[in-house]
């Protein structure tokens, strides 16, 4: 028998091992860099084929929704491509995911991963199509590049932004499925209406770095929205400045969200400028989602802000108010969309990139009322 071997040294990975006894293998997460925050998780572990491991992350009590333990399971892989759900638990603080292992290799993650190496491989074929522009619009603290395409000839502008929170990996999946349909002819009805801007990954350093929430410097980027600065926040300071440029008419912002199981969108409620009719064309966005998928629904989500007390430091906000957008921010579930479970995957990378296409697909219905 060989020994069992932990690690996350690579793209996107975050674990450190406490101590191995048995089958018993206690982890910690962790933090984000200059950070308090941290859930994130992605590591390996090798040699344990044959053997019933017991898995336990001991910090998980003390991580930044520890609210979105109850009810979660981890992700499990042995090729990197299909990642099921683990029998997992959560108890006094511990999370435990108790697994058999069958393969000499096997992964675990909070989310089925979008790895620096997965964003370059999907940036190389969306700029080699017809059609579409890239530009690198910025450089981020740790040297990476900020990856913009425009797609698109009409006069309305829309900006598709994501993975602000690197951490919220659905957020890049949902970028491949968005791309994947901007590249394809079933959006040239949008595409002669409104030219779409698409920056897929808003957090190359904390995507890099295993981060949760933050970029290289421990920045949260969505609270930098009313005041980007070079030296903590550059990643938002290049697509404000970009998008100051172009206008804002429909914004989405992707993200996931750790506590609830379902996908939701929030708005701009609060912001000073706040009309009803921009209020209604986020309404309508929502219903007509809702209608269009059994994936998205409009009961579950976060309480509204009260009139003037939106917080301008928010993206969705910040891009409402400044442009008087339609802005919204879209929450995919880390646990599952309880409404149309999926006992064997849960909420995955594929459904992540489906719901992108159903989003399109509405968005282009109302284009022409923004
Ligand atoms: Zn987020």
């Amino acid at each position: 028998m060989h020994d069992i071997k932990i690690d996350a040294g690579f793209d996107g990975g975050n674990i450190r091992l406490v101590r191995i006894e048995g089958d018993t293998i206690d982890l910690e997460i962790a933090k984000d860099h200059d950070s308090d925050f941290y859930q994130w998780f992605y590591f390996r572990v090798a040699g344990a084929k044959g053997r019933r491991l017991s898995l336990r992350i001991v910090n998980a009590g003390g991580s930044a929704y520890p609210f979105g333990w109850p009810g979660y399971k981890a992700r499990v892989s042995t090729d990197l491509d299909a990642w099921r759900l683990a029998e997992t638990s959560y108890a006094d603080g511990v999370l435990t995911i108790d697994h058999p292992v069958e393969t000499e290799l096997v992964w675990f993650a909070y989310f089925a991963p979008y790895t620096m190496a997965m964003h370059h491989a999907l940036v190389a074929r969306t700029a080699l199509q017809a059609g579409v522009t890239h530009r690198q619009i910025g450089t981020t603290l740790d040297g990476q590049g900020i990856d913009y395409f425009t797609i698109g000839t009409g006069p309305k502008s829309v900006w598709l932004y994501a993975r602000q929170h690197p951490g919220e990996s659905m957020a890049e999946w949902w970028m491949e499925g968005a791309l994947e349909w901007l590249t394809s002819p079933a959006a040239s009805d949008l595409l002669g209406k409104a030219t779409v801007h698409v920056v897929p990954n808003m957090n190359p350093d904390g995507t890099r770095r295993g981060h949760l929430r933050t970029n290289a410097v421990g920045t949260n980027l969505n609270r930098e929205w009313h005041d980007p600065t070079a030296e903590k926040s550059p990643e938002v300071l290049c697509v404000r400045k970009m998008m100051d440029e172009t206008g804002v008419d429909f914004a989405l912002d992707v993200h996931g969200d750790e506590a609830i199981a379902a996908n939701f969108i929030a708005g701009f409620e609060g912001i000073p400028s706040w009309t009803d009719a921009q209020g209604d064309l986020f309404t309508r966005f929502g219903e007509e989602l809702a209608a269009a998928t059994p994936d998205f629904q409009t009961e579950k989500g976060y309480p509204k802000a009260k009139p003037g007390t939106a917080n301008l430091s928010m993206s969705t906000n910040q891009l409402a108010e400044r442009f008087g957008a339609v802005s919204v921010t879209l929450e995919m579930p880390f646990k599952d969309h309880d409404l149309n479970p999926d006992p064997a995957f849960g909420w995955s990378g594929e459904r992540s990139k489906q719901l992108a296409v159903s989003c399109l697909t509405v968005l282009t219905g109302m284009i022409d009322a923004l």
